[in-house]
């Protein structure tokens, strides 16, 4: 495969993009460096780089796109958007028609806030829950990554710790302190922080299904716990539902796994591909949002049309019976093809998959279960790997700590496409 208009563009990229890309999860630094690939159309599960390469697409964007590339249904309602003039600064009824369908499908949104992005709607909520139980201390699970407000870029999952640093630059000590890390599925270590700073604990801060050093399941009864252990101490518990929400099934992993959060912050999915983020929770703790309560948040983009509309699109897709049991076995079929192969070729891997969603760790052959566990695994080895099935026509993520999702617009054979390309990266990987 000839990569040579993405290594010209990356060159032309640094002279302007500060290191040639706009999220540092973007760079092949984490796989063994060179120029990232740069894409330039897709269409479904496809999508076709500026050499004119086409790849599989189990990237989706980080997350978003669960419909693949250039869904007609969500063109669509973005192209009505734009005709209509894309913005108001006022009220609209698509935003009204759009919070119902949240609240309907994941109940404890019982008020929302629509803003741009997964990081605000993290960093609002905490805000809000520092309004309303008059605290300051966070605590959060160690690798988990929530954005790159200051607060939560202390050890900070898949980005940050991709790039081996733990604490951002840039962040007072002071707010550093106000945050206490645990491990996940650690009931044991939150109920010890909890002893130790649990009167000045504003909010338990999770993601219920950890997407961040790859997909980590909690153990059977870890949220609940959660839920128990930081109501004892009157702070709230915040789920980070920005990969989770619609990925799994329709609503939050919270209506999957039966335990509800105080406050959600939503991103991704409900974006249909635009920018977006939303936060909401139960009635009492949002009335602290102005104009209603002291807390402030706003925003010039919050709410858009355009990504309101691409939003409701996305979600109406998903409301078609079957797909998610559709993603279910393609995720199932892909577990299945790339540990057989693996073993073929006798590479110690594991898989750690939520439906459509998996990871595939080097090195390891016992299940991630925290960060600690995906940090042991062989990123140099999932380095290797990455380029062979880029070379394959396969993109995944640059980094051993993010998720391989299939869409909707997967299908049989290109998972089975898949499965043989990666039968002959394990088996030049076994050579080298
Ligand atoms: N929370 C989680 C769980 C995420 O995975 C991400 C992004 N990967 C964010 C928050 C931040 O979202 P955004 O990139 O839209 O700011």
């Amino acid at each position: 495969m000839n990569f040579q208009n993405s290594v010209h563009y990356y060159q032309e990229a640094l002279q302007y993009i500060v290191g040639g890309v706009n999220s540092p999860s973007r760079s092949f630094k984490a796989v063994g460096g060179g120029a990232p690939v740069f894409m330039e159309r897709g269409k479904g599960a496809y999508f076709w780089d500026v050499d004119g390469n086409r790849y599989i697409d189990y990237l989706a964007a980080y997350g978003p796109l669960i419909h693949g590339h250039g869904h007609p249904h969500i063109a669509k309602a973005i192209g009505r958007a734009a005709e209509n003039g894309l913005l108001y600064g006022t009220p609209t009824k698509l935003e009204i028609d759009f919070a119902k369908m949240l609240r309907s499908a994941i109940p404890s949104l019982e008020k929302i806030r629509f803003v741009n992005s997964g990081t605000e709607a993290v960093m609002t909520t905490i805000r809000v829950a520092r309004a309303f139980t008059k605290r300051n201390k966070i605590i959060k699970f160690a690798g988990c990554y929530h954005g790159h407000s200051d607060l939560v870029l202390v050890a900070a999952g898949s980005g940050p710790s991709t790039l081996g640093i733990p604490d951002s630059a840039g962040i007072p000590q002071s707010i550093a302190n106000e945050v206490i890390t645990v491990p996940f599925n650690d009931l044991g270590g939150l109920a010890e922080a909890l002893q130790h700073w649990g009167h000045e604990t504003a909010a338990v801060l999770v993601e219920p299904i950890v997407g961040n050093f790859g997909m980590v399941p909690p153990e059977p009864g870890f949220l609940q716990g959660v839920n128990e252990l930081t109501h004892r101490y009157g702070a709230l518990v915040i789920y980070d539902e920005v990969i989770t929400a619609f990925r799994f099934h329709y609503g939050g992993a919270q209506d999957l796994l039966n335990v509800y959060p105080d406050m959600t912050a939503l991103g991704k999915i409900i974006g249909g591909g635009l920018p977006i983020g939303a936060y909401g929770g139960r009635q009492e703790i949002m009335e602290q949002v102005a104009p209603l309560g002291p807390a402030y948040q706003a925003g010039t983009m919050a709410g858009n049309p355009a990504s309101i509309s691409a939003g409701i699109a996305c979600l109406e897709l998903l409301q078609e019976a079957g797909v998610y049991d559709r993603m279910d076995q393609l995720g199932r079929m892909l577990e299945e093809g790339l540990l057989a192969t693996a073993k073929r070729y006798g590479h110690p891997v594991v898989i750690n998959r939520i439906k459509g969603a998996l990871t595939l760790y080097f090195g390891r052959t016992e299940p991630v279960r925290n960060y600690d566990d995906a940090q042991s695994t062989d990123g140099e080895q999932f380095g290797r790997f990455f380029k062979l099935m880029l070379e394959e026509g396969i993109c995944l993520a640059p980094s051993k700590y993010e998720a391989w999702f299939v869409s909707t617009a997967h299908t049989e054979e290109d998972i089975q496409y898949t499965i043989q390309a990666a039968d002959r990266a394990f088996a030049k990987l076994a050579d080298q």
